[in-house]
């Protein structure tokens, strides 16, 4: 197939690099075009700080910097890294003018017309984008608004997904969440060094909250009803560089084994992998059987970061089951999240058509990078 042009808004910044890295040979997208604020508009990416330890991407590194108001120049796919104060008002700007924007910003998660989406749990609230570009009209036909969660919410809503058949009730989740979650230069050394912070502002425990419920909701081909568990979140910073822990109790109505439990997990799957989408991991929750595991340093980076990790099920004397699960935040929480939202929308044809330009490494058929 021939590339699509892709953008990405919020281009320097923590989750920005990210999505730089994994778009690099990308078998269906092509970098083309960057925005970020006044500071970083004009100049060439590679003359601002590049703060991950593979090479920038040299093509992406000669392109200029546009400022948020070129919405013109922009290509029809966008990818949004955008801070929260600046992402509500930019992305409706965009979807405004015909741009399919794939989200990491929490502004329009929750609006009632926008997919909150992850494509292992619940690929067909992708019906909602057309009813979203149904409501607005104009040329938000040819665009819209996709968005990924909460860099948490999602371990969360993983392993809720691997379990949904034995009916979770109730959850209770404390996060252990890591540094690079809150954005360059993020929380200062001297408070985050040897610590733990108990707090994570933002809203960050009701995201986890409301989000997951959404996630697991039911799509009625007009809106979504949210699932009808209840979730109550704890979050905590810890000095860790990459990689959030979600230790959760939960309830589940079925009453299966713990053995039951270990095999839904382990053997989770879902469209992505079905279709074998580019990003998909293989298996999208890897199961731990040691007790020490799963561990940010150790396993947050398995599979390039896109598998959610599992370990310690075992009973609870309060909800029947607990578990610990971990994330990598930034790539599986953030631009490995927007990414795979984005194939499936290509893989499902609701994503805007390729420029019609090829280049030669584009022939490469579409195979598992992860
Ligand atoms: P970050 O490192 O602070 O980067 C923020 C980006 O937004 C930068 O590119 C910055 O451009 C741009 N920006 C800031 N103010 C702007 C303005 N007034 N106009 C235009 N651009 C502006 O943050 P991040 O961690 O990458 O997070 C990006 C988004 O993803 C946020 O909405 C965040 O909540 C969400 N998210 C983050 C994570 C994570 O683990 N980090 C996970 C999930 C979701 P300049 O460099 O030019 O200032």
């Amino acid at each position: 197939m021939n590339p699509i042009d892709v953008g990405i808004l919020g281009a320097t910044g923590v989750v920005g690099q990210q999505f730089v890295r994994l778009l690099e040979n990308h078998p269906w997208f092509r970098v083309t075009w960057l925005a970020a604020s006044e500071r970083s508009a004009g100049k060439r990416y590679d003359e601002l700080a590049w703060r991950l330890p593979s090479p920038l991407p040299a093509p992406v590194g000669a392109l200029r910097v546009a400022p948020l108001d070129a919405i013109g120049d922009a290509p029809p796919l966008l990818f949004s890294a955008l801070d929260s104060s600046v992402a509500g008002e930019a992305e409706v700007a965009f979807a405004s003018a015909g741009r399919l924007v794939v989200s990491n910003a929490r502004n329009h998660r929750m609006d009632p017309l926008v997919p909150l989406l992850i494509p292992e749990v619940n690929p067909d609230h992708l019906g909602l984008l057309d009813v979203q570009r149904r409501a607005h009209g104009g040329d938000w036909v040819n665009g819209g608004i996709v968005t990924n969660p909460n860099c948490a919410t999602i371990v969360v809503a993983m392993v809720l997904a691997a379990l949904r058949q034995f009916r979770p009730s109730r959850v209770m989740v404390t996060t252990l969440q890591a540094l690079s979650g809150a954005g360059y230069p993020g929380v200062p050394s001297l408070d985050a060094v040897g610590n733990v912070i108990p707090y994570i502002g933002g809203g960050e425990e009701e995201k986890i909250e409301t989000e997951t419920l959404k996630l697991l909701g039911d799509f009625d081909g007009g809106s979504i009803r949210n699932a009808p568990f209840v979730v109550s979140a704890t979050t905590t910073r810890v000095p860790v560089p990459d990689g959030h822990t979600a230790i959760m109790s939960i309830e589940l109505a079925a009453k299966p084994s713990i053995d039951d439990v270990v095999a839904a997990l382990d053997g989770f799957t879902s469209e992505p992998q079905a279709r074998a989408l580019p990003t998909a991991p293989p298996k999208p929750v890897i199961m731990h059987r040691g007790q020490d595991r799963p561990q940010p340093r150790l396993d947050a980076a398995i599979g390039n970061g896109m598998p959610v990790h599992c370990g310690r099920v075992r009973p609870c004397s309060i909800l029947g089951y607990k578990l610990v699960a971990l994330g990598h935040n930034v790539v599986r929480g953030a631009a490995g999240a927007a990414l795979l939202n984005a194939e499936l929308l290509a893989a499902r044809g609701m994503s805007p058509a390729s420029s019609g330009r090829r280049r030669t490494e584009d022939a490469t058929p579409s195979v598992s990078r992860t």
